[in-house]
């Protein structure tokens, strides 16, 4: 157990230092901006929409390890998913974290995201490792507005 925490705290600590889908994207269908109050993490999703698909997605801000990792892990995530899928995919992420109604969640489909699973042992951290899944699931809503990990849990 102590290995494979070694190696998730790694593959967090490298996406961290080399985020994926660092960047803006200027022809944006959809923007959201995510705030971590307690920790102080601060993302913005760029979004492209073709027909409910995740055509193109990126983000940019600054926050801890865990909060810019799971970000770089999302985009590569849900990029060509289509919006419900993606909500799918939260809805499990949630679930692994201890959140969520129901701890029944697919473990195949969450793939790389299960270096996460050790951070529901810190509810704090929980926060860290989901505001960007919060930004993007506001970004695939209708309206682009500042979300709080503090609010709608
Ligand atoms: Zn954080």
């Amino acid at each position: 157990m102590t290995d494979l925490n070694e190696l998730y705290q790694e593959m967090i600590l490298e996406h961290n230092k080399s985020p994926r889908n660092f960047r803006a994207i200027t022809d944006a269908t959809k923007k959201a901006e995510g705030y971590n109050p307690l920790c102080g993490d601060r993302l913005m999703i760029y979004l492209k929409l073709e027909n409910s698909r995740i055509a193109d997605i990126s983000f940019q801000g600054s926050g801890c390890a865990i909060s810019k990792a799971s970000a770089s892990m999302m985009t590569t995530m849900v990029k060509g998913k289509t919006k419900a899928e993606a909500e799918a995919l939260f809805e499990d992420f949630r679930k692994m974290l201890g959140r969520g109604a129901g701890s029944d969640y697919d473990t195949k489909s969450l793939g790389k995201l299960a270096v996460f699973s050790g951070v529901c042992e810190f509810p704090a951290r929980v926060k860290c490792a989901t505001l960007a899944w919060h930004t993007l699931y506001s970004g695939l809503g209708n309206e682009a507005k500042i979300i709080s990990t503090e609010e709608g849990r």
